[in-house]
């Protein structure tokens, strides 16, 4: 069995790229990004769920509670006007399979498109940097 990358960041296995940790819910920069659209991060419950529907409402409210924050925080990390808040659900395109929504930050002009025309592989120490960008825009 493949462990769950994702469980394996909600458990504190590099906690230099997670943005933010609440009770049941964690951010962490994604590793491909389209070039306009940098600082673009998950929003995850800290326990395995793979579909929307299998998620309890309480932790459904806190998952969207802390996209909105992250909404509200890329406009002073990333310098963003605005965002775009997504999620996948299971085929074809939810790739791992724990419960992530997507938040990408947006300016006029981005080009921004479903899926992707293109996007890059970031490094390790990028994905760290927005993290702690992103942390500090999200810290009181
Ligand atoms: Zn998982």
């Amino acid at each position: 069995v493949v462990p769950c990358p994702f469980c394996e960041l909600a458990s504190g296995a590099d906690e230099d790229l997670v943005a933010l940790r609440t009770q049941d819910a964690f951010v962490v920069p994604v590793t491909h990004q389209r070039r306009l659209n940098r600082g673009h991060v998950l929003v995850l419950p800290a326990r395995h769920v793979t579909r929307l529907a299998d998620a309890e409402p309480a932790l459904l409210a806190e998952v969207y509670s802390v996209a909105g924050r992250v909404s509200m925080a890329v406009r002073t990390a990333f310098g963003a006007t605005g965002s775009t808040i997504f999620q996948n659900d299971e085929s074809p395109d939810q790739v791992l399979m724990h419960l992530h929504v997507h938040v990408v930050p947006r300016r006029a002009g981005d080009g921004f498109t479903m899926p992707a025309a293109a996007k890059d592989e970031l490094t390790r120490a990028e994905r760290c940097e927005q993290a702690a960008a992103l942390r500090r825009a999200l810290a009181p």
